[in-house]
């Protein structure tokens, strides 16, 4: 079903709607850009002197539900300017409305970023999809990536660590400023050779902080042999409470002898052994069957 009459807010602001369909797949809206002339990218000088048109497809915000592509009728100019190097350009938009080569609306492209940062791939695809504005995994980290923050030039303090785009496939690894609080750089993979080729680009680095793994220290050594590396304090907390538990089931027989010498008293039980009444059969079996859980003074049968 094709319409003439359209509300011209059904297109972003710099776009002339000519009309819209109405489909199974969504709303489809042809629309031209309301300005006469563009500028030359090359001398800035306006043309209105259109040489052809062709088609570009474009993604924009979902409508009352329905999916909504934008058939856009663009245009080459010819640069009148004899000087110029070109003599025939694309039309160029707004940066705010429609970017280079771009295959969705600036405005789509904001909220496809800020899915991409609260959700990720996976889970950001599943909710672009809900909201009608289909858009796949790869394509979200993609425009997390590309929309980047530059990295500082004089970045003096970096963490680094991995991170998966796939769990249990791919991984990446994620650069953080330290100083500034703020990811700089998101790397492909956690190769060490990827981190060390970031690193001698920038040579200003002069603090390391990583895990203890050895990718990342081979990868700081050869790529910032100037710099400090230390260990960050999640890891070296990690590092302790794996030692911990390692340690504590190590010595689970002694630990049981030590605690369970003689009758259990009901008071170091958890709550919910008293409530639920496993506390007495916790207290009569023999001694060597009551086993104790180091995440509180909790018994139960033994293992
Ligand atoms: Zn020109």
């Amino acid at each position: 079903m094709s319409h003439r009459t359209v509300p011209l807010k059904l297109a972003p602001a710099g776009l002339v709607v000519d009309r819209h369909e109405i489909g199974a797949a969504g709303i489809t809206v042809h629309a031209h850009s309301a300005s006469p002339t563009s500028d030359c990218p090359a001398c800035g000088l306006a043309s209105s002197s259109v040489h052809s048109r062709y088609g570009r497809s474009l993604g924009d915000l979902p409508a009352h539900g329905r999916r909504l592509r934008i058939r856009l009728s663009a245009r080459r100019f010819r640069c009148r300017n004899a000087a110029c190097e070109r003599q025939v350009f694309t039309e160029r938009f707004a940066h705010d409305l429609i970017q280079a080569h771009a295959r969705r609306t600036s405005r789509l492209d904001v909220l496809t970023h800020a899915i991409a940062l609260a959700l990720g791939g996976r889970p950001g695809e599943r909710l672009a999809e809900r909201l009608s504005m289909p858009v796949s995994a790869d394509t979200l980290l993609r425009v997390l990536r590309r929309r980047a923050i530059p990295t500082p030039s004089d970045v003096r303090v970096v963490g680094i660590d991995d991170f998966a785009w796939l769990k249990g496939q791919r991984y990446g690894t994620v650069i953080c400023d330290l100083e500034r609080r703020r990811t700089i750089d998101v790397l492909p993979d956690r190769e060490g050779g990827t981190v060390a080729a970031w690193l001698a680009a920038h040579p200003g680095v002069e603090i390391v902080c990583r895990d203890r793994g050895s990718g990342f220290r081979e990868g700081a050594t050869k790529g910032a042999p100037q710099a400090l590396q230390i260990c960050d304090r999640w890891h070296l907390l990690e590092n302790a409470t794996a030692a911990f538990v390692e340690a504590v089931k190590r010595h689970m027989g002694d630990l049981r002898r030590a605690i369970t010498g003689g009758d259990i008293d009901p008071e170091v039980l958890s709550s919910t052994l008293r409530i639920s009444g496993s506390a007495a059969q916790c207290v009569d079996p023999p001694v060597e069957e009551v086993g104790v859980n180091f995440d509180g003074v909790s018994a139960g049968r033994g293992r």
